[in-house]
């Protein structure tokens, strides 16, 4: 039945213009994944290049029955990227320019498809600071960012990215444009920029974001402090904060990931040490220099090694075993779930407890590391995807997990998204009704359930 769907596609790839429709099955493939496990297969991709490219894909998808699955960088961790219903997938990553920056109303206006470093170092060079920073800034797109309402290493002191979003152009699935918050030169109210931000695709897609910018710290010191023990951790942690301190980062991991990005970088750490606490201190001088003394009194008794590093180059050091994580994991396990569990930050030891017990009960790998300061630990579980059976344990792993993270008062996501991957858990966490109130906010954007199915709801 192919041949009954090319017609309308050699139409559209008139109207798009030269090279913007991907279709031959090796295109097809890249665009058919993100970073999970979940694949899916588009029967076209649009490479949007303009806002106009986005309402001429929507309005030929609507036409012709197809679905629609809004792209960025593709570095998601719940499929929300992946067309798991086929149809087109709508990339943004071509729509990569910085429209504006507005060094003395500290914003900047960029397209979709900016890359999150750009916009840091499109800031910097204004002696301004976009403080989001996803472990993936290097990859993700502003337009994913947003879409997932997207964390990071700094958010304790910052906030997460929908903090800095003043403002949204976007496309319904009528092809209809509005322009949000900053972005509408008329009024700024009703604002509908909140009710976008952590839309996760399925409400709209964004062909123009503003983001506000705040002056740049004058300076930044990272601690890197080994514990031989995971309580006093936890312990120090909340010492720290209840102290009145403030970091910018407050980053955990345990004893496996560090062995694990260890091996994989080729640089040692204390032989004795269970776990990694990562602080970032920045702001002005004297207010990084009074933290600074009480967090080494606090930690000079209780870590066996501390490491304090100002220069860039002896930070970037410092953060190498954090950075390698990822990478590192990836080779070292066939299959990988991977959870990004928040929970009230005094549970913490608890929910790490909770895990190692998990282990122990399905006998995995269970490496774990993450946003401490903000509760939020992203638990990697391990599987031998060859082995039959690994992935139905991993995955009942999984959900014990989600159980007690929730019944510890937190959130079986806390920056990564709901997305194809936790779809059918989101009523363990939100009650019907609230799940009704948002399929009918849907309905309203999107009456034919064009963007992103599957995706945050399952189908009715
Ligand atoms: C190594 C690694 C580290 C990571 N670290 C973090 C972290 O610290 N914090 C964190 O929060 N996440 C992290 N992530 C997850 C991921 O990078 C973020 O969710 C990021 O925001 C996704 O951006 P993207 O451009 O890759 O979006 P994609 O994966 O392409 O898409 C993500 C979602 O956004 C939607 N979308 C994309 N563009 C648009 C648009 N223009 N309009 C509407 N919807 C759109 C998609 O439909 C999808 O639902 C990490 C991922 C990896 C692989």
């Amino acid at each position: 039945m192919a041949w009954l769907k090319k017609e309308p596609l050699r139409s559209l790839k008139k109207d798009l213009g030269k090279d913007k429709l991907l279709t031959s099955p090796e295109e097809l493939l890249l665009y058919g994944y993100d970073a999970t496990s979940y694949r899916g297969e588009p029967i076209a991709v649009v490479m949007a290049e303009t806002t106009d490219d986005i309402r001429g894909a929507v309005n030929f998808a609507r036409d012709e029955g197809y679905k629609i699955t809004p792209r960025g960088a593709g570095s998601g961790l719940s499929g929300g990227s992946v067309p798991v219903d086929g149809g087109i997938v709508i990339s943004c990553e071509r729509m990569n320019s910085i429209l504006k920056v507005d060094v003395d109303n500290q914003y900047i206006v960029v397209q979709p498809g900016v890359v999150t470093s750009i916009v840091q170092e499109a800031a910097a060079r204004h002696k301004l600071f976009y403080p989001p920073d996803p472990s993936s800034y290097t990859i993700s797109t502003i337009g994913g960012n947003v879409a997932e309402n997207a964390g990071g290493l700094r958010c304790f002191k910052y906030g997460v990215t929908g903090h800095y979003v003043l403002g949204i152009e976007f496309i319904d699935a009528e092809g209809n444009l509005y322009h949000t918050g900053a972005l509408d030169d008329k009024d700024h109210n009703p604002d509908l920029t909140p009710l976008l931000v952590g839309s996760e695709g399925t409400l709209g897609i964004f062909s123009q974001i503003a983001l506000r910018l705040i002056r740049a710290p004058e300076e930044t010191v990272t601690i890197s402090a080994y514990f031989n023990d995971q309580k006093s951790v936890f312990n120090s942690i909340d010492k720290i904060i209840s102290s009145g301190c403030v970091p910018s980062v407050l980053e955990y991991i345990d004893g496996k990931a560090l062995t694990a990005s260890a091996r994989h970088i080729g640089i040692d750490f204390p032989e004795d040490a269970v776990g990694l606490l990562l602080i970032e201190l920045d702001g002005f001088k004297a207010e990084i220099e009074s933290a600074l003394t009480y967090i080494k009194e606090l930690l000079a008794d209780i870590t066996v090694e501390m490491n304090i590093a100002s220069l860039e180059s002896d930070r970037k050091r410092l953060w190498q075993l954090r950075r390698g994580i990822s990478p590192s994991l990836i080779r070292i396990s066939s299959g990988k779930i991977h959870e990004d569990v928040a929970v009230p930050r005094h549970r913490l030891l608890d929910l790490v407890e909770f895990i190692r017990e998990t282990e122990d009960k399905f006998n995995l790998e269970i490496p774990f590391y993450g946003h401490a300061g903000d509760g939020n630990l992203h638990v990697v579980i391990m599987y031998d995807a060859d082995q039959g059976g690994q992935q139905e344990k991993a995955n009942k792993a999984s959900q014990g997990i989600f159980k007690a993270a929730i019944d510890m008062g937190g959130t079986i996501t806390g920056e990564h998204g709901i997305g194809y991957a936790k779809r059918q858990y989101l009523p363990w966490q939100q009650p019907d009704k609230v799940i009704e109130l948002y399929r009918q906010i849907k309905d309203l954007l999107d009456p034919q359930g064009l963007f992103n199915p599957e995706k945050v709801l399952t189908t009715r």
